[in-house]
Order: structure tokens, then C-alpha cells, then sequence
């Protein structure tokens, strides 16, 4: 094969909107550079499963280099990009100069604190490996100090934990904490009395699961308050030093442990590509997701900001990064050819959100579904888009032995 004369393709991000347009083009002529400061695909729908000692990180993550061995058009360079030059159409890496014919710019997204720096330094997020595993130290450190606490009103504090935010991220971990204090931490500080852990979860919009029909709202307060979640909603988060949580209305709650899954932008290398951006930093990108005067360039996945057909900006999903992935390799590959670019419309597969054992919530097919059957949907879903074989049989026996023994395995206290 002459590489020479093959157009030079550069996927910035391996993600699952990078992956797939690797994957896409994997028997295209053409010479691919994959780029991610990361050697690892991470699957994020299953961090809080980290976060609450459920899985180890090895089970959500995959390395890239083992993805793509059979690859013969890719090479994988580890590196963080640190500047993007459209007019001359490189891009620069950890001192490195890769030049490119054409470029996709997947970076993800970022926790968006609305600029609340109290909140950013004193709050947990998850959005990474290294975020999950902070948050499963901490709160099992905060059981062992709660454990030998005398003080009632600091005990209260330290069994207090606040989660911010109720769209699904929020609801999954808040749901998923308090089965692990309720159904697991119980059996392991049996003297201590279970009834002053408070988990609630705080929502400034008038319910959870705004996104989600009314039917599925009202099931997942249903399933929350089940588990004794607190749920505070039209409640508004102003400010939190790491002990008070201070509230719109003057309030406080005193709690060790807030976890804000309230926001997301743009990864910020985003506005590094000098182009317009709308709203948490995403690219505004035409319909077939290039950016403007540069069709060349294609922005997809949380990065890219981009109007629905219900006139919404596409949400921050998954499913629409892999669903842009799959139209910007056909893109790439029509161009070359001389033919134009099809545009972007999101089929929406449904919705679906888990509350913890037994319980989800889903909306597929026009149907929605609540409890048990949302869950098992939910559980294969899951383990059937993790990537590897490995990956699958472990998280599958993992969640097996967690649902038969109320047991997360993962109860280790590590050095950060
Ligand atoms: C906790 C959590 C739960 C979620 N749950 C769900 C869910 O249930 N269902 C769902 O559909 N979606 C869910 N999402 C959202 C989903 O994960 C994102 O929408 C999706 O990952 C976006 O894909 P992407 O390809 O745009 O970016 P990402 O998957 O975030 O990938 C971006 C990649 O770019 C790399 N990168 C960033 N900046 C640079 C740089 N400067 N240089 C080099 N590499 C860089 C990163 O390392 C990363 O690998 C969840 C997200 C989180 C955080």
C-alpha cells in the first residue's frame, strides 16, 4: 500500500464518537491517526459503578491499542492535543506537529461548575476514572470516620451525602449510594446505627428526569423514595465549602459528600479552535457536522452543537455521538469521492436510566417501562455495548454476584 498518496484522516478523542469513525473506516483507503490523552476508551454510562465500589475501572475500560490491533489503516498516538491551526491544518500534540487532510474533532465534554468555584473545589464529579475511584475512597473513608465518630452532629455531617443534579447521572448514583449504604455498607459496620445516613438528591428544576415522560418521572420518585433517597426538587445549590451546603432559600445541610452531576460542556480545548461555539462551549457545525469555511474539519459528539428537529440542541448523549460517528465516516469517504455530504438527523433509540437493583426506568419503542423489566433491559443494554468479550463476562459475574449477595466486591480504600 502506498500511504503517500492516501488522504491522512486525524480523529482527535476515542471516544464513542471517535471510535466509531475509526471503526467506520477501518477498510477505507486511507491512513488514519487516532489521538486521545487517554490510551483507553472509557465507557462513562458505567462510572458510577466505580464510584460506588461495584466494578473495578479495568471492567469500563478498554485500551485503545488493543481495539485497533487488526486495524492495518490506524496508528494510535497517546498524547493531549494543545492546539488546533485550521488555515494550515495541523494540529499539535505534546510537541508534536500531525498534519491532516481531514480532521474530526471528538473531545467530549467536561464538568460545567457554571463557574461556582467553591463548588468545583470542594465538590466530587464523575467524569473520569481517576473522579470514580476519588469518590469510592471517599465514601468508603468517610464510613470508617463515621464509624468511630462520638460526636452525633459531626457523625450526622459525615453520613450526609448530597448529590446535585437530577437528570440520569444524578439519579443512577443517588439511587445506587443508597442501596450500597442500605443493602451492603450495613453488613459491614453493624454497630452503627443506619438510620442517620441521609442520601438526597437536589434538583433545581421542578422534577427529575425532565427530559423523561411525566409516567417516568413519576416512576422514578417512586423507585428513589423506595430507597429512602430524599429528593429536593425547585431546590437551587448556591454554594458548598466542603462541609455546608448552602441553598437558594437561605437554607443549609451540613454533609462531607456532594457528588455534582448538575452541568456538562465542552471539552475546553474546544475553544481553542477559534470558531463560533453556543452555550457550554459546544461547535456550531452545519447539518453534516462540518464547521463552517472548513469542511474539512467535523466536529461531533458532546463537542458539537447542533438544533434537533424538536428545535433543542442535541443532547449530550452516547447515542448521538456514535450516530454522528457512523454519518462522518460515509462523510469522509463521500467527499473524497467528489459527492456531497449527507446531512446529520438523530434517530432517538429511547430512553433509559437505572435506579439501582431491580429498578430502571425506560422509554423504547413508545413504550415506557418502569421497574424490574427497565432493569433487565437496562442490564443487557450495558453489557452488550461494553467493548471486549473479557469486559462482558466480568461485569455480567460481577452484577450476578452483587444481585444474589448484596455485595459490591470493589470495597477498597486505595492510595490516590
Ligand atoms: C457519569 C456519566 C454517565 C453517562 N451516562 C450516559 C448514559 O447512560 N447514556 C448515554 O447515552 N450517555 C451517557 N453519558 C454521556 C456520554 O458518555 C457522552 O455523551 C459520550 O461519551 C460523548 O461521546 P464523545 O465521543 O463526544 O466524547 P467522549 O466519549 O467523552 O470522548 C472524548 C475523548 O476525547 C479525549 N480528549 C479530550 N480532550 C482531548 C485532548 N485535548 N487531546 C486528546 N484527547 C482528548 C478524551 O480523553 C476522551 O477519550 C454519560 C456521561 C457521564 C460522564
Amino acid at each position: 500500500m502506498n500511504t503517500k498518496t492516501l488522504p491522512h484522516v486525524v480523529i482527535v478523542g476515542a471516544g464513542f464518537g471517535g471510535m466509531e469513525v475509526a471503526r467506520k473506516l477501518a477498510k477505507a483507503p486511507m491512513t488514519i491517526t487516532l489521538v486521545d490523552k487517554h490510551n483507553y476508551h472509557l465507557f462513562q454510562p458505567l462510572l458510577y459503578q466505580v464510584a460506588i465500589a461495584g466494578l473495578l475501572p479495568s471492567q469500563i475500560a478498554y485500551p485503545l491499542r488493543t481495539i485497533f490491533r487488526k486495524q492495518k489503516n490506524i496508528t494510535f498516538q497517546m498524547g493531549e492535543v494543545t492546539e488546533i491551526n485550521l488555515e494550515s491544518c495541523y494540529i499539535k500534540m505534546d510537541g508534536s506537529v500531525i498534519s491532516y487532510d481531514y480532521l474530526v474533532f471528538a473531545v467530549g465534554g467536561q464538568t460545567n461548575f457554571f463557574g461556582n468555584t467553591s463548588v468545583q473545589q470542594n465538590s466530587f464529579e464523575l467524569k473520569s476514572i481517576e473522579s470514580a475511584t476519588t469518590v469510592r475512597n471517599h465514601l468508603l473513608k468517610t464510613f470508617e470516620e463515621a464509624s468511630h465518630e462520638a460526636d452525633a452532629e459531626k457523625r450526622k455531617a459525615l453520613l450526609t451525602f448530597v448529590v446535585v443534579g437530577g437528570g440520569p447521572t444524578g439519579v443512577e448514583t443517588a439511587g445506587a449510594l443508597a442501596e450500597l449504604v442500605t443493602h451492603v455498607l450495613i453488613k459491614d459496620y453493624p454497630n452503627m446505627d443506619l438510620k442517620e445516613v441521609r442520601v438526597l438528591l437536589l434538583e433545581a428544576g421542578k422534577s427529575v428526569m425532565a427530559s423523561y415522560p411525566p409516567e417516568l418521572q413519576r416512576a422514578t420518585n417512586r423507585l428513589l423514595e423506595n430507597k429512602r433517597v430524599e429528593i429536593l426538587t425547585d431546590t437551587k445549590l448556591v454554594d458548598y465549602n466542603g462541609q455546608t451546603v448552602t441553598l437558594g432559600d437561605g437554607g443549609h445541610i451540613d454533609a462531607h459528600t456532594l457528588i455534582w452531576t448538575a452541568g456538562v460542556k465542552a471539552a475546553e480545548i474546544a475553544d481553542r479552535l477559534g470558531v463560533g461555539q453556543a452555550g457550554s462551549g459546544r461547535v456550531r457545525v452545519a447539518d453534516n457536522l462540518q464547521i463552517p469555511n472548513h469542511p474539512e474539519v467535523f466536529v461531533i459528539g458532546d463537542a458539537a452543537h447542533l438544533i434537533n428537529g424538536n428545535g433543542q440542541p442535541l443532547p449530550m448523549l452516547s447515542t448521538v455521538a456514535i450516530q454522528q460517528g457512523k454519518v462522518t465516516a460515509r462523510n469522509i469517504q463521500r467527499i473524497i469521492k467528489g459527492e456531497k455530504p449527507e446531512p446529520f438527523h438523530y434517530k432517538d433509540p429511547g430512553l433509559l436510566a437505572t435506579i439501582g437493583r431491580n429498578a430502571a426506568v425506560a422509554r423504547i419503542w413508545g413504550l415506557s417501562f418502569s421497574g424490574f423489566i427497565a432493569w433487565l433491559i437496562w442490564v443487557f443494554l450495558h453489557i452488550y455495548r461494553l467493548i471486549g468479550f473479557r469486559n462482558r463476562l466480568l461485569v455480567l459475574i460481577n452484577w450476578a454476584w452483587e444481585y444474589f449477595f448484596y455485595e459490591n466486591q470493589v470495597r477498597l480504600i486505595t492510595k490516590e
